[in-house]
């Protein structure tokens, strides 16, 4: 998938084809190894990118396109799904840990959460409520 891995290594790049659970010619899906919930799913381009803000427009047209072929999947297949949360982590001080940038997908049910107002607000959980 990256035409320089020996410059960047990286666990996304070195995944082969037959474990992406969706792709289109320029993005694919994973299900996070560790799910905030059930079906928790990733997108990423194709192409290496560490910093979400510089992906082209056709890349994001791709990667926004997968988005929303997963979330009617996952929909689709789990009726109690009714919501999601949709977030990206650009920055170590914004919690990115691995260098490919990645979209989270994160659907929610009814009662996953005690409080779930506020969704992404709770990266900074003092904020969360307001
Ligand atoms: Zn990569």
């Amino acid at each position: 998938v990256s035409d320089n891995r020996d410059d960047h290594p990286c666990i996304f790049c070195a995944i082969p084809r037959a474990r992406y659970l969706a792709e289109n010619e320029l993005a694919f899906a994973l299900r996070d190894v560790n799910p905030v919930t059930p079906l928790h799913t990733l997108v990423l381009p194709k192409r290496h990118v560490e910093d979400f803000f510089t992906l082209g427009a056709v890349e994001l047209e791709a990667v926004f396109r997968l988005i929303n072929q997963c979330r009617d999947d996952i929909s689709i297949g789990d009726e109690d799904v009714s919501g999601f949360n949709l977030g990206v982590n650009v920055g170590d001080v914004a919690g990115q840990t691995l260098a490919h940038t990645t979209v989270h997908l994160i659907p929610r049910r009814a009662g996953d959460a005690d409080m779930p107002a506020g969704g992404v607000r709770c990266v900074i959980p003092a904020k969360q409520r307001y």
